[in-house]
């Protein structure tokens, strides 16, 4: 099922996310956050932004290629449910590079720093331990779903006044947002 998702001004996304204790309905809710994050066309797609204030995100593994020209950048090698993430970094070294994000659509903006390399620790779907190793566009990927769950989103990383070029849209986007939330209050309230 695809899942309507929050846009910036949903104070969803300002909420710091809960530790996941009951992996019951963690499958179910990961199959519908991997559709909702396809058919957006995204990477990575954390539960704050379909409305849960829970510490959980989907994302698709790229192919890590640093070779120029290769036609590899789509090649989606594995999809991952991360339960309770905690990052270990294992190269600080902080890399500029561009993000966008599903609730703050059309926004792409240079120059987001990010450290180059980490181990990411976590429980999937059924509360099993893992760990992997990321590094570059992966790790950025990882790093970003996971500030998600605290809270934080990218444009908290740039300087005010890059974030004030798009002040218009930014703006816009937390109209809509107001707007939702009242529908999705008027909806209830029918029930
Ligand atoms: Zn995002």
């Amino acid at each position: 099922m695809i899942l309507p998702i929050r846009l910036y001004g949903d104070p969803v996304l300002r909420t710091k996310a809960r530790v996941v204790t009951d992996f019951s309905d963690v499958p179910r809710l990961a199959a519908d956050m991997l559709e909702t994050m396809y058919d957006a066309r995204g990477v990575g797609l954390a539960a704050p932004q379909i409305g849960l204030s829970k510490r959980l995100f989907v994302w698709a593994e790229f192919e890590d290629e640093e070779e120029e020209g290769e036609d590899s950048k789509s090649r989606i090698i594995a999809e991952h449910v991360v339960v309770n993430p905690a990052l270990e970094v294992l190269d600080a070294t902080l890399v500029e590079g561009i993000e966008g994000c599903l609730s703050i659509p059309q926004i792409y903006i240079d120059g987001v720093p990010r450290v180059r390399a980490l181990r990411l620790n976590y429980q999937n779907e059924r509360g099993e331990a893992k760990s992997i190793e990321l590094e570059d566009f992966n790790a950025r990927v990882v790093l970003h779903e996971t500030d998600h769950l605290d809270a934080k989103l990218f444009l908290d990383l740039l300087p005010v006044e890059t974030v004030g070029e798009h002040r218009s849209d930014l703006a816009r986007m937390q109209l809509e947002a107001k707007a939702f939330l009242k529908e999705l209050k008027a909806s209830k309230g029918k029930k």
